[in-house]
């Protein structure tokens, strides 16, 4: 049975990984604009990767999604640990 991450600060489950600098290959990406009523204008929340060839990457950033705290590292253990 494989355990979900744990958030180390607020022990949510759910994580957001955010890569920066990216060479990515042969990818779909998605990007979902809403309209601003208020601004007269379309937002978008930005392109969204939805499949990928391989994505390089020079620094990547790991949040957690109910208290935004940056779980970087707990997140590259939490992999590591699942992968041995
Ligand atoms: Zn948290």
């Amino acid at each position: 049975m494989a355990q979900p991450f744990t958030c180390p600060h607020c022990r949510a489950h759910d994580y957001t990984i955010i890569l920066t600098g990216c060479d990515v290959a042969g990818a779909t990406l998605q990007e979902q604009f809403t309209w601003d009523e208020a601004a007269g204008e379309y937002g978008s929340g930005g392109a969204v990767i939805l499949e990928s060839e391989s994505v390089e990457n020079e620094g990547g950033q790991a949040l957690c999604t109910a208290c935004e705290k940056d779980v970087s590292e707990a997140v590259s253990a939490y992999e590591e640990q699942q992968a041995g």
